[in-house]
């Protein structure tokens, strides 16, 4: 649910920078622990949040938080664009509403 206290958090941030921005420090300390908790500082220095949310792993260590927080995933293609609520996002093991169904 986007609120006045949300924050928009872009396709190219990595948990690096997610643990070290003071905003989402003090707003989402849930988000930042998560973010530790991704492989190692090597992963984190590359990996993002978008990664991790398109990744579709119920290993992803995001996940969980930005289903608390009723996070919405803005998702863009060439088709157009859309707001998708996390909690409506995955239909099943590794697959979310973009994955291809065979
Ligand atoms: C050694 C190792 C350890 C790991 N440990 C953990 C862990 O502890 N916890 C955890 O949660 N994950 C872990 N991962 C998995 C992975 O690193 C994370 O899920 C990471 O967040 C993926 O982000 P990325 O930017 O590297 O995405 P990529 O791996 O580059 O991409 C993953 C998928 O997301 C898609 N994608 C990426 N960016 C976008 C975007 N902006 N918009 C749409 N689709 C996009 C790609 O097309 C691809 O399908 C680990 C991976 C490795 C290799």
């Amino acid at each position: 649910m986007q609120t006045s206290r949300s924050i928009t958090i872009g396709g190219g941030v990595t948990f690096r920078t997610i643990r070290e921005h003071a905003g989402i420090r003090r707003r989402y300390p849930a988000l930042v622990a998560a973010a530790a908790e991704v492989g190692a500082w090597q992963i984190q220095n590359r990996a993002t949040l978008a990664g991790n949310i398109a990744n579709a792993s119920p290993a992803g260590d995001s996940l969980p938080v930005l289903l608390v927080h009723d996070a919405v995933v803005h998702a863009r293609s060439a088709r157009g664009a859309r707001d998708l609520a996390f909690a409506s996002l995955y239909r099943g093991y590794r697959a979310s509403l973009s994955t291809p169904t065979s």
